[in-house]
């Protein structure tokens, strides 16, 4: 399987920037849009206040809804914690395991990753796990093996074959919200580091039909250049993606 066979996904994160009142005319945007769309896979990761509505709005649409967060138990006493098995009930197809934010304000660690990463799959959600490549976390490793530490600790016991229903994220931490995005170049190192290490985990084939995302500052400028990228299936965007218009423009630019 190359590049060209995995379908790019675009997906928009909208943290915790959207107002209510704001919702269904970002929807009504993009929906209509989307009508017919197979060429590309493309989600919205929104906080869970607003979860329902978007299922309810998408319905019918090849829009997916994404949690930004699950816990890594399916229930219990944690107060203010999103339910792996609640998200999955209610209809969430995916969610955001170890985003940097989370990682960084929420004290995740690679050992809570991978926990919430065996949760989501085991209650039927598709995890899309992100490293953030944080040296900080490893001193004295150098970014690469910092990329392969995280990734490796956050599939730890997952199968071969829920494999299938797991995407990855290349988030850089310094590119998030920076302004700074990586290079092409540099993004593509990382993602084919990335799917060679998913060949060693697992094998060669596997690993081609698992998708990799670049994520860190994406605009309808750079997106281009990280979507032609080999070893790149998609992007993740934050701030250039709070316009509907310009994350219809980015939809476009992975086609
Ligand atoms: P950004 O955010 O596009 O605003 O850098 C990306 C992300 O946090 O996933």
């Amino acid at each position: 399987m190359s590049a060209q066979d995995r379908q790019p996904f675009v997906i928009a994160n909208w943290k915790i920037n959207m107002m209510p009142d704001q919702v269904a005319p970002y929807l009504d945007t993009v929906l209509p849009a989307l009508t017919g769309e197979k060429e590309v896979e493309v989600g919205i990761a929104a906080q869970d206040l607003y979860l329902s509505q978007m299922l309810q709005a998408a319905k019918g649409t090849p829009l997916a809804i994404v949690g930004e967060n699950s816990h890594w138990e399916d229930d219990g006493a944690f107060t203010g914690e999103t339910s792996p098995k609640a998200l999955a009930a209610l209809g969430v197809e995916y969610v955001l395991i170890g985003h940097f934010e989370r990682r960084k304000f929420f004290n995740e660690t690679d050992e809570t990753v991978n926990l919430k990463t065996l949760a989501a799959l085991r209650n039927g959600l598709k995890p899309i796990v992100d490293l953030d490549e944080d040296l900080s976390v490893y001193g004295h490793l150098v970014p690469e093996k910092v990329i392969l530490k995280q990734l490796q600790a956050a599939l730890d016991g997952v199968t071969a074959a829920a494999m299938a229903q797991v995407t990855i994220a290349y988030e850089p931490t310094w590119a998030i919200g920076s302004g700074s995005a990586a290079s092409a170049d540099q993004a593509q190192e990382a993602a084919a580091l990335i799917r060679q290490s998913l060949a060693n985990l697992y094998n060669r084939d596997l690993a081609n039909t698992i998708r990799i995302l670049y994520g860190g500052s994406v605009t309808p400028k750079n997106a281009p250049a990280f979507l032609c990228q080999q070893d790149i299936d998609g992007i993740l965007v934050g701030k250039a993606a709070l316009d509907p218009r310009q994350f219809l423009t980015l939809v476009d630019q992975a086609k």
